[in-house]
């Protein structure tokens, strides 16, 4: 088994077009999951190819190379719209995580609680990929995501980034996350709310996105529809806008509990994002 760690991306497409390697990035998912006796022929390592680290605005977009990590996030200089992103960034793992660990990484390993997806679907965030054999794509978030730990990437590709059009300057956002104790803590469930207030304070735009309560973490359309030219106080989380959501029993909570959890958690991110 080799390690290689590249620095131009066209060098790395290559490598990754011989087959059977592993990408890594901070490998804070990779090692936890690696068994013993079982390797891939290499580990191709991203996290030093040119360009990757930077988050960079281009033609209206701000794009976020695929070796940002969340340290990255939480220190840059990201309008209101981005709050969640970056209280999500605050809440992954400890600080020596935070370090290491790539948003990138976080949708690649696709945990239906990864704590950065719910954030990037309410930015209607893109995923740009790229091989040798076919080029480079972009694929919205909500369908890079398959499955539990199952995405859209082919064999011989890569992210390269992910990218966010510039959201309105009045947008402001907000995440939630309930886990069994403060810190280090696999989520329960999380919500993370985009909103936009009209000038007579009735809200203009909602997104809103739950994580841990189905396969891959989902937008809640008829939520949404429903608070739009609402007024703050008449906002009101009836179940059946939670439809989408499958949420299972296990350790961590019941079904149940976690409906109940997401309701509350619906309505906190709003009144959050909407006193920003
Ligand atoms: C102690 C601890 C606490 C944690 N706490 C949290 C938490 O609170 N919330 C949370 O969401 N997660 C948590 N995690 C999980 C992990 O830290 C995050 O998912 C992290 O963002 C993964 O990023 P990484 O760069 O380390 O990914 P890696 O481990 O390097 O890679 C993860 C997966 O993505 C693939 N990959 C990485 N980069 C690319 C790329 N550019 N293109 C294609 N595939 C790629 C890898 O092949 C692998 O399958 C925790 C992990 C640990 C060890």
């Amino acid at each position: 088994m080799s390690y290689i760690s590249p620095t131009k991306i066209d060098e790395a497409l290559e490598v990754l077009s011989r087959g059977s390697g592993k990408i890594i990035a901070g490998g804070t998912d990779v090692y936890p999951s690696a068994q013993p006796g079982q390797h891939p022929d290499f580990y191709l390592d991203v996290t030093r190819i040119d360009g990757l680290k930077q988050i960079s605005l281009r033609d209206d977009t701000i794009h976020f190379g695929s070796a940002v990590t969340w340290t990255d996030i939480i220190n840059a200089d990201l309008g209101p719209a981005f709050d969640a992103l970056k209280a999500a960034a605050r809440e992954v793992g400890s600080v020596q995580i935070q370090n290491a660990a790539t948003v990138a990484g976080n949708i690649c390993n696709a945990s239906p609680a990864a704590d950065g997806v719910p954030p990037l679907l309410a930015l209607d965030a893109s995923v740009e990929l790229a091989s040798h054999a076919h080029g480079a794509r972009v694929l919205p978030l909500a369908e890079f995501l398959t499955g539990v730990r199952s995405t859209a990437l082919r064999p011989d590709e890569m992210v390269v980034g992910l990218q966010v059009s510039v959201p309105p300057t009045n947008m402001t956002s907000a995440f939630e996350k309930l886990g069994s104790r403060r810190y280090l803590v696999i989520s329960i469930c999380m919500t993370a709310v985009n909103l936009t207030l009209g000038q007579d304070g009735r809200i203009a735009d909602a997104r809103i996105a739950v994580g841990a309560c189905s396969a891959v973490a989902q937008r809640l359309p008829a939520l949404e529809a429903s608070v739009i030219g609402q007024r703050l106080e008449k906002v009101d989380i009836k179940p059946e806008f939670l439809a989408p959501l499958t949420p299972i029993n296990d350790v961590r909570g019941t079904a149940e509990y976690r409906y109940d959890v997401v309701q509350e958690q619906c309505k906190r991110a709003i009144m959050q994002a909407a006193s920003r």
